[in-house]
């Protein structure tokens, strides 16, 4: 069906179709996201999403469940939801709000398709009942193993190794996860070693594949960046500044760069059996993705029947 068969969500609607920035560089399927708050308290100085929503904490998004009941019933099931496209879905602020739980325990007895993109680590400590029984698979994200590191550069969010942790639990109980290695950041996270060891890690503990990607930078997360990091700061800010090409609002390394940030990744996961995809890099062939999909939307699980209402109510 032709994703313009849909009717248009609202402004400020909860479920909306999921269009990064409109990429023609994005390959994810036709999708719906969804993020219970706004704002991120994880603070990474990567972060995409603070040129849109700024660099708040998490704020909980107002009357949550009952106008996600209210929109979920304008589209039809077999359409993945992807939640924390923007906005973390496991801030530490869910545990008091529960509204990820909250839309879980809405949207999984439905036979909804989901898709969860995390760095925390409450999915599995705390959701996993859930989480196991329904149509639904995980895409935490992990970007290297140095504590040191994650903490300067993903200041509020669970270390790595309570991440990889977390990876260990969901596949253990029956829940598919793929890990986002996202962003690889010249200097600071593109040791080859270290990133085939991540690579490694995250298949021992069950993880079946592997989304990657070049850090692209944007005016707000680079002066972040540059602000943050001292010297090192200074060289990736001098290396996007030097070499970086602009291609829809992001600095992007050049193609042989990237390449060359992305094969560690590429070549450990092929080494260990698992699917991998990259993000919005425009490489082409099965030595770059092999999977199919880039965003781990094919891991979701067919478990519950969906249900939902009729068909003409969904269509224009
Ligand atoms: S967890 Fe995601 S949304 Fe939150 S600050 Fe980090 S990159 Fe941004």
């Amino acid at each position: 069906m032709p994703t313009s068969s849909y009717k248009q969500p609202r402004r400020g609607s909860l479920l909306a179709p999921f269009d990064p920035w409109k990429s023609k560089l994005c390959t994810c399927p036709f999708k719906l996201s969804l993020n219970p708050y706004t704002g991120c308290t994880f603070k990474c100085l990567y972060c995409y999403a603070t040129a849109y929503i700024g660099l708040k904490d998490s704020i909980p998004k107002k009357d949550f469940l009952k106008r996600l009941k209210r929109e979920a019933a304008r589209w039809p099931p077999h359409v993945p939801i992807n939640i924390g496209t923007s906005s973390d879905p496991y801030p530490p602020e869910e545990v008091h709000y529960k509204l990820t739980r909250q839309a879980l325990e809405y949207l999984v007895p439905m036979g909804r398709k989901i898709l969860i993109t995390t760095k925390g680590t409450l999915y599995a400590t705390r959701d996993l009942d859930i989480l196991s029984k329904g149509n639904v698979a995980v895409t935490p994200t992990i970007t290297m193993l140095d504590p040191m590191l994650s903490m300067q550069l993903e200041p509020n969010a669970p270390l790595p190794e309570k991440r990889i942790h977390a990876v260990k639990m969901a596949s253990s109980a029956g829940v598919p996860v793929g890990v986002r290695i996202d962003p690889i950041i010249p200097y600071v996270n593109d040791d080859p070693y270290m990133l085939e060891e991540l690579v490694d890690r995250v298949a021992d503990a069950g993880a079946v594949f592997i989304v990657t990607s070049t850090y692209k930078a944007r005016p707000d997360n680079l002066a972040r960046i540059r602000r943050m990091l001292g010297s090192l700061g200074e060289r990736i800010y001098n290396l996007y500044k030097s070499s970086g090409i602009r291609v829809e609002g992001y600095l992007y390394l050049p193609k042989n760069e990237r390449e060359k940030l992305l094969k560690p990744v590429i070549k450990a996961a092929s080494r260990r059996g698992l699917q991998y995809a990259h993000c919005r890099e425009g490489f082409k062939g099965r030595e770059w993705f092999n999977a199919p999909s880039c965003d781990g939307t094919h891991l979701i699980p067919n478990r519950v029947k969906p249900v939902g209402p009729r068909l003409d109510t969904w269509i224009r």
